[in-house]
């Protein structure tokens, strides 16, 4: 995510903030200071950042569930509206997508069980105060927000905690596209009553709104995308008719290929078959720091990926975004059989699309 950066790992995710979380923080102390004094802004700091240790821990669930069915998280990003687990994959199966779904707010739940039972004769629990007037108030308002966010992302609103617990269970009746469509509706629906409401009553609520309505969208595209490129063999849609380069050859050769014919990635095949891949991205970064006359072994990727013709074309484009990578050499056993780049799988998802009646717009590909 942009304008975040990384803080360290837990359980081997990588754990960053967004630079906008130290702006909530920031605005809280400020505000806190001048009308309340620096004792009660210190305090409220430490309230926030109390309630973000909890989402963290709420977030690290989901993460160490999916991890058990075998799907990795790669970070979590703290924003100043809540946290984000971002996955290679989500588990498609319901079952697994409940688990890990309810997982969170069964956390923030226990969180409040055990501090009720820890403190809470001392505490109680109270509607949580952004500025505590006492450390009891702290920890009855911590218990309270707890509860709150346990009920809050309960709520069927895709792509909150409830919204993938509805899709989980409709996914047991429906197609996972379908049982998708289903929630991502119900869920667009709670976010736009969440922003109509914020309008009049809390701010905050139309920033999360916003983001669940976005969310939900584009979560609902990449589910469609899959779905149509599921199935469907590398060898179908690969490159055949392609251009190679030597190693020992000047990265203008590969400027000839491209003025000359439409190819704009390249394999590098020396004599013991592929050693790498130019793609379009590294041809111009390439030219930009060290001219034409460079020999293509010291520009190309090395750390290029590789598949099987085999390969269906969802694992592909999957493994091309995660390595963040936007072309593959297709071999069969060690031999280059062509060439699969993110532009050749959108021009076959609009081609699908056009022949599906599907809106091209709809299935975007980012290359
Ligand atoms: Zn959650």
């Amino acid at each position: 995510m942009r304008w975040s950066f990384k803080l360290g790992k837990i359980f081997g995710i990588d754990f960053r903030i967004h630079v906008t979380f130290f702006l909530l923080l920031f605005f809280v102390f400020i505000s806190g200071l001048s009308q309340r004094g620096p004792e009660q802004a210190i305090r409220a700091v430490l309230f926030i950042s109390a309630v973000f240790a909890c989402v963290i821990i709420h977030e690290l669930s989901h993460s160490l569930i999916a991890r058990r069915f075998g799907k990795e998280a790669k970070s979590i990003t703290l924003l100043p509206i809540g946290g984000v687990a971002t996955m290679e994959e989500m588990p498609e199966k319901p079952g697994q997508e409940i688990a890990m779904s309810i997982v969170g707010p069964f956390i923030n739940l226990l969180i409040a069980g055990l501090l009720y039972v820890l403190i809470g004769h001392w505490t109680g629990i109270s509607v949580p105060n952004l500025y505590p007037e006492s450390t009891r108030e702290f920890f009855a308002g911590l218990i309270g927000v707890n509860i709150i966010l346990a009920i809050f992302n309960l709520i069927p609103a895709f792509p909150m905690d409830g919204g993938r617990v509805l899709r989980g269970i409709l996914g047991m009746r429906v197609d996972h596209v379908r049982a998708t469509s289903m929630a991502v509706a119900i869920g667009q629906a709670f976010s736009l009553l969440f922003i109509f409401y914020g309008l009049f009553f809390n701010w905050w609520l139309i920033l999360i709104g916003l983001f669940l309505y976005i969310g939900a969208g584009s979560e609902k595209q990449q589910v469609m995308l899959l779905a149509i490129l599921r199935g469907v063999p590398a060898s179908e849609i690969m490159a055949t008719d392609f251009r190679s380069l030597r190693p020992n050859e000047p990265l203008s050769r590969s400027l000839e290929h491209i003025y000359h014919g439409c190819q704009e990635d390249f394999p590098v095949v020396g004599d013991r078959g592929i050693e790498g891949v130019l793609t379009r991205m590294g041809i111009l970064s390439a030219i930009h720091e060290k001219g034409v006359e460079v020999p293509v072994s010291e520009v190309m990727d090395r750390n290029f990926p590789s598949i099987d013709l085999r390969t269906s074309l969802d694992q592909i484009y999957r493994k091309l975004q995660s390595a963040q990578k936007t072309c593959a050499a297709v071999l069969e056993g060690d031999q280059l059989k062509g060439m699969l780049c993110l532009d050749g799988i959108s021009r076959y998802l609009m081609i699908q699309s056009a022949m599906r009646g599907i809106e091209a717009e709809n299935i975007p590909v980012k290359s």
